[in-house]
């Protein structure tokens, strides 16, 4: 039995609000913080205490959970003379659930613990719709004691906690995926639009590579192209899911880990390239697979 029955969770947007009542449902006395007054308003209706600053929310909790934008956001939050490092008890551990870079992930885990705290970084898959139902898959950067501590605090907002490994793991497996999900996802959209105009049914095609080599998660569970994959948000406008917005994010990410670590990844770059041209052509706010309407031309036609 996990002896963390207090949190302060720190960051209450789209993702940590609902995550944040997760928490409640689950049964931890939750103390909230976000620079907006709407989003606490809205986490004390969901049963959280509200506090004033990071010190307040912090101060003698078991635990610390962060679900913040960026990099510079996360080392704002946990250094300084009022952040967290400053504020939090003894021993307290820390979960930051952002998706980050590599390389602050990595440094503010090595102040954490030279401050003889204990921190994972467990940036999640899944969005808003995952965040509400208790349902993310977390990635878990950190130590094997770390990990062990983590898991029951982040088990009320979880379907899976899976430890990737040392400190900045987390965050690598996470960028990792998604640049791997961006080139299969324009990969399949590709299919898709010369399939159509070599004058193939788009569902008589799906029907042959969903059972061949060219089988893919973005086709068969996500498929950008309406019909065969009812689920999908092709069939919805391209509603997200998961924002072609958030998907360059994390491309950027993937490319600015790959240039610290020396590792070449032309395919990922042009995946990057390609959703920010999507974004500056107004697709940030649609669903990552509707990036299918740029390479078929239909974007420009609107
Ligand atoms: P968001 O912009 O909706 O929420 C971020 C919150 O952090 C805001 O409410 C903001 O006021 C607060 N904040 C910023 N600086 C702060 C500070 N100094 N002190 C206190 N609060 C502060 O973002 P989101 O969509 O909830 O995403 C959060 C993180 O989760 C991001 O790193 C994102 O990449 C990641 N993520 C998002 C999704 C998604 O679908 N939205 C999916 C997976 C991962």
């Amino acid at each position: 039995m996990s002896t963390i029955k207090t949190i302060a969770f720190i960051g209450l947007g789209n993702m940590g609000g609902p995550m944040a009542a997760n928490m409640v449902k689950g049964g931890f006395a939750v103390t909230a913080y976000d620079l907006s007054e709407t989003a606490l308003a809205q986490a004390k209706k969901n049963g959280c205490e509200a506090a004033q600053s990071v010190a307040e929310a912090v101060s003698g909790k078991d635990a610390v959970i962060t679900m913040l934008p960026a990099g510079k956001h996360v080392r704002a939050v946990y250094g300084g003379a009022d952040g967290i490092f400053a504020s939090a008890r003894a021993g307290a551990l820390f979960c930051d659930c952002s998706t980050i870079d590599v390389q602050s992930a990595r440094d503010v885990a090595t102040e954490a613990q030279a401050h003889s705290f204990d921190m994972v970084d467990s940036p999640v898959s899944g969005g808003v719709a995952a965040a509400s139902a208790g349902t993310l898959a977390f990635m878990v950067g950190g130590s094997d004691a770390a990990f062990n501590k983590a898991q029951s605090v982040l088990d009320p907002m979880a379907k899976t906690v899976l430890h990737a490994g040392g400190n900045g793991a987390g965050q690598a497996a996470k960028i990792c995926n998604n640049m791997l999900l961006g080139i299969t996802m324009i990969g399949t959209a590709e299919a898709f639009v010369l399939a159509k105009k070599l004058g193939l049914d788009p569902q008589r095609f799906f029907d042959i590579s969903s059972n061949a080599s060219g089988q893919n998660w973005s086709m068969t569970s996500y498929c950008p192209e309406p019909g065969p994959v009812p689920a999908s948000p092709a069939n919805n406008g391209y509603k997200p899911g998961f924002a072609a917005a958030m998907m360059l994010k994390d491309l950027r990410l993937a490319q600015e880990a790959a240039q610290n670590a020396g590792a070449s990844t032309p395919l990922g770059a042009e995946a990057q390239a390609l959703y920010a041209l999507f974004d500056s052509l107004g697709g940030g706010d649609t669903d990552f697979s509707g990036i299918i309407q740029m390479l078929s031309g239909e974007m420009n036609k609107a």
